[in-house]
């Protein structure tokens, strides 16, 4: 296969010249470098490039026209408008350049190279190939599904590395990729196979297993510790990297892997300090990376299943260890989307056969050419139809209210609107469908029609609210009528609460244990509180520990 293409085009020759020594100097071993004054010949060009099959990267270039043009030829190229130093606040604006993005005819900007060697600009070129290489599974560190079908256990496996924030690709055994694969490194072992980029083959691998080979513990590796953290979403990610960095003997417990909801989301574009958006899995991974190297303690794949007090110490369950104790508990369990509750589409939802609850990170790339439906009104559900579009022939949204703007962010309307192959049907639920193995059909009801109407559905990404992770806790942790924990005033309002002090801004009605992110009342269900609301909990740890000593010394005959 010939090396992938990074095209740019810049009327000014001298601009060109740098940027064609730059782009040669580092890129040329591993990509063919296209340099080009004039746009109509880049835009020809580019044509002659799809027509012959080569795969196009990147695309730079200084005119928004052109760029917004790229997809029709090449739908998986990433686009960069060259804008000069200094000129911010000048054409192209913010705005000009936001408003670019919004209607995606470009993926973000970067400066016009300089003197060489111009690291800035490579630190923009490399993040737009990391970027790209992850998309088409191509990056170095992709791990291997070879499987007989899409659903059923490679289904699973695929989930498990989704959870644990792993870049993953998946192929058919009786595809070219697949044969060759199995050929390599199968020797008669059973399906499905999952090959490490380190060359290590597990053969049908349990979870754990699997989790396990994935650099993910899974064990405690130790019974007490100062602070336990259920749940390595974004809000117990951040009570870890403070907890451990403040000198807390940690451990952070999660049913699955890490991240939470947050590696649903394939671009989180409101996060501070990343302008150009940063995906919730390669979020997770850097804030897990810093969490362990502060030394905190992770265990995955265990369900936290009791919570007891006993003395000045909690004892939490774990579904396939001993239980481990700590002196204060954090609560990060978030919230689990409802089900749609129509049999035939929870059938297929179980078997991951076209039907799936949250974003579709995983399995976009195989919604190539396919006809796909998302169904939701809140930003979430805009952020999947748009990266969903990406791939998909056609896109529908499914919204039950009768405006866009009533659930989802301005921004992610005005994407969502300018986009030519997604349909929004408003005034619509799901009430019915189905498929041999796959799903093949929905049932879509309109609000006032007589009946519903079916319609040809490859696939369906249901995004249609949430109910929080609470069922497993203790009658004196305080909740509202939907499940969400009570903290701070509310909790010591309750009759549950216990003591002559007042509860701490984010502790429960049961002393010594906090709750943080989506899983609390009231919370705000951003990225940027939960993790707040992360490393505000550690900062009530110590004050609580404070408060434990002072009455121990009290106490003191
Ligand atoms: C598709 C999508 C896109 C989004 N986009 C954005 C965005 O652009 N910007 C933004 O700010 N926010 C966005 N959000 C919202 C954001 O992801 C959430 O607000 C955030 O993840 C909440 O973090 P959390 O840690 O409180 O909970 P979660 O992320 O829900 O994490 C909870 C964790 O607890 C674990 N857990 C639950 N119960 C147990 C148990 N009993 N034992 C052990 N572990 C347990 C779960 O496995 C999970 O890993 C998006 C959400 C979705 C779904």
């Amino acid at each position: 296969m010939s090396r992938p293409v990074i095209f740019a085009v810049d009327e000014d020759a001298k601009s060109l010249h740098h940027i064609e020594r730059e782009l040669s100097d580092r890129y040329s071993r591993s990509y063919r470098i296209v340099c080009l004054a004039s746009a109509p010949e880049a835009t020809e060009e580019l044509a002659r490039l799809a027509d012959a099959g080569e795969q196009v990267a990147l695309v730079l270039a200084g005119e928004r026209e052109l760029l917004g043009a790229v997809r029709g030829h090449h739908p998986h190229a990433l686009r960069g408008l060259l804008i000069d130093y200094a000129n911010w606040g000048h054409d192209p604006t913010g705005e000009v350049i936001f408003a670019a993005m919004a209607r995606r005819q470009i993926d973000y900007y970067l400066i016009r190279p300089m003197r060489a060697p111009d690291e800035m600009f490579h630190q923009a070129i490399s993040t737009f190939l990391l970027e790209w290489a992850h998309a088409q599974r191509v990056s170095s560190h992709t791990v291997h599904i070879v499987g007989e079908a899409w659903t059923g256990r490679a289904y699973e496996l695929r989930k498990v590395l989704g959870r644990c924030a792993l870049p993953h690709a998946f192929c058919l055994a009786d595809s070219p990729e697949g044969r060759s694969l199995v050929a390599e490194v199968g020797d008669g072992k059973p399906l499905p196979l999952v090959v490490f980029p380190n060359g290590e083959v597990l053969a049908d691998p349990s979870n754990a297993e699997l989790t396990m080979a994935a650099g993910g513990p899974v064990s405690p590796g130790g019974r007490d510790f100062d602070l336990v953290i259920v749940g390595a979403g974004p809000a117990g990610l951040s009570a870890a990297v403070y907890g451990a960095s403040e000198g807390l003997r940690t451990l952070v417990i999660d049913g699955g892997g890490i991240g939470g909801q947050a590696t649903l989301s394939s671009l989180i574009r409101n996060y501070l300090g990343f302008p150009r958006g940063i995906s919730g899995r390669r979020l997770a991974e850097e804030a897990y990376e810093q969490a362990w190297v502060f030394g905190a303690h992770f265990a995955f794949m265990q369900q936290a299943t009791r919570l007891e007090r006993s003395g000045d110490r909690v004892s939490v369950g774990l579904s396939d260890f001993p239980d481990v104790s700590a002196r204060a508990v954090i609560l990060a369990t978030g919230v689990e989307y409802r089900r749609l509750e129509v049999d035939h589409i929870e059938s297929l939802a179980l078997k991951g056969a076209g039907v799936f609850y949250g974003g579709p990170s995983t399995e976009a790339p195989a919604m190539a050419d396919r006809d796909v439906f998302v169904v939701g009104g809140a930003n979430s559900a805009g952020q999947a139809a748009l990266h969903l579009a990406e791939y998909a022939a056609r896109v529908t949204l499914v919204v039950r209210a009768s405006s866009l703007d009533a659930g989802m962010s301005h921004y992610l309307v005005q994407q969502v609107e300018a986009s030519p192959n997604i349909d929004v049907r408003l005034n619509t639920e799901v009430v019915g469908g189905g498929g041999d193995g796959w799903l093949e059909q929905l049932e879509l009801r309109r609000r006032g029609d007589a009946g519903p109407e079916t319609v040809r559905a490859d696939a369906l990404f249901l995004m249609i609210g949430a109910r929080p992770n609470t069922d497993w806790l203790p009658s004196e942790v305080l909740r509202d009528d939907g499940g969400y924990v009570h903290t701070g005033l509310e909790a010591g309002d309750a009759p549950e609460w216990p003591l002559q002090r007042s509860p701490l801004l984010l502790e429960t009605s049961m002393p010594g244990i906090f709750a943080v992110g989506d899983v609390r009342h009231g919370a705000m269900n951003r990225v940027a509180s939960a993790v707040g609301e992360g490393s505000i909990a550690v900062r009530l740890v110590h004050d609580l520990f404070a408060i434990d000593r002072l009455s121990a010394v009290e106490s003191r005959p």
